[in-house]
């Protein structure tokens, strides 16, 4: 029998009918677990740990270094490991964790549910035991297993507030199709590892991150941003017509701000060739962020700042896959 470790960090699957948080002793909640999905007990030697009890909308970067750190120390332990945890940030921890673990080899499989496990009519139970099964199979890869999709977590985004397929990568095929059988993608596992050494000590989240409407104001990065992130309109596009954009992306420039540009836009990403407002965003220092997620930007902006990384690092981190994540045409990188 295969051993899985399973963490739980809180979220909307351990709540009690109450509204209350389950009992976190971690025996408790691995009896908990098995009363209510007996057949877990059968799928794999399960061990519980909860190495905190979060509603996921409060975590904090030191909890998601923590879960990386307790995953890496037990990688020998265990064959698989599966993750409990709130659907609201869920796509951000996939994508740090996606970064942080592209080397562990072992599959961290991360769910959730919409409705708590305790509730009859719940997501929590299916997906527990999709989880379980897809940690056994020991493919190396981070993902998101919620509904009927396993997806990659460095492309992972939540769509939905109260579906059950409540996630997606929208510019990735998922890993697995969970239906009556589990259908694996043909290359699941194979991708290229390319995180830069010394990434995975810090997470800087000191990022100013900005979503333009039509006739907004803008104003200059705060004291103590690190870097900006833009979440612009279609191909990356930008009212440049603006002088106060105009000077808020000349104050970046001086203080030696990454600028990063992502897209409003789930399918597709950022072309700054595309559009003459495109080239001008590029010519003024903005860097484009591709097919990026914001939460797989963020993660990845948050690692290089970690490292002390400046512009350069920032470029050279968006011009190329880490850990599976899409990448614009002609840029794919491949095993
Ligand atoms: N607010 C909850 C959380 O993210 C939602 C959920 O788990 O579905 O922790």
């Amino acid at each position: 029998m295969r051993t899985i470790l399973l963490l739980h960090t809180g979220g909307t699957l351990g709540m009690m009918p109450s509204g209350e948080p389950a009992s976190l002793a971690p025996g408790r909640f691995l009896d908990h677990l098995l009363e209510q999905v007996p057949e877990l007990g059968q799928m794999a030697k399960l061990s519980v740990e909860v190495p905190f009890n979060q509603d996921s909308s409060c975590l904090e970067p030191e909890h998601i270094l923590a879960l990386a750190t307790r995953v890496r120390a037990a990688a020998q332990d265990f064959d698989g490991f599966v993750i409990i945890h709130g659907t609201d940030t869920m796509a951000f921890t996939a994508s740090c964790l996606g970064f942080l673990l592209a080397d562990l080899g072992k599959p961290v499989v991360i769910t959730g549910s919409q409705r708590p496990l305790a509730f009859v009519r719940s997501d929590a139970r299916s997906n527990l035991v999709n989880a379980v099964d897809l940690a056994c199979r020991g493919i190396p890869e981070v993902g998101i297993c919620f509904g009927t999709h396993w997806i990659r977590g460095v492309a992972a985004d939540k769509l939905s507030v109260h579906q059950f397929e409540a996630f997606q990568s929208p510019n990735l095929p998922p890993l697995a199709e969970i239906g009556a059988e589990i259908r694996l993608r043909p290359d699941v596992g194979q991708f290229v590892r390319q995180v830069p050494e010394g990434v995975g000590e810090r997470l800087d989240l000191a990022i100013h991150t900005l979503t333009p409407h039509p006739g907004m104001a803008w104003s200059l990065a705060p004291a103590g941003a690190r870097a900006v992130l833009i979440q612009a309109f279609g191909a990356g596009n930008l009212p440049m017509g603006r002088a106060d954009l105009r000077a808020m992306l000349e104050d970046a420039r001086q203080r030696r701000l990454p600028v990063v540009v992502i897209s409003q836009c789930p399918y597709g990403g950022v072309d700054l060739s595309a559009y003459e407002l495109g080239r001008q965003i590029e010519a003024m220092g903005a860097i484009s962020g591709g097919l990026h997620t914001r939460w797989a930007a963020l993660a990845k902006m948050g690692l290089v700042l970690g490292t002390d990384g400046g512009i350069e690092a920032v470029r050279e981190a968006f011009g190329v896959a880490w850990a599976g994540e899409p990448m614009p045409e002609g840029a794919w990188a491949q095993a």
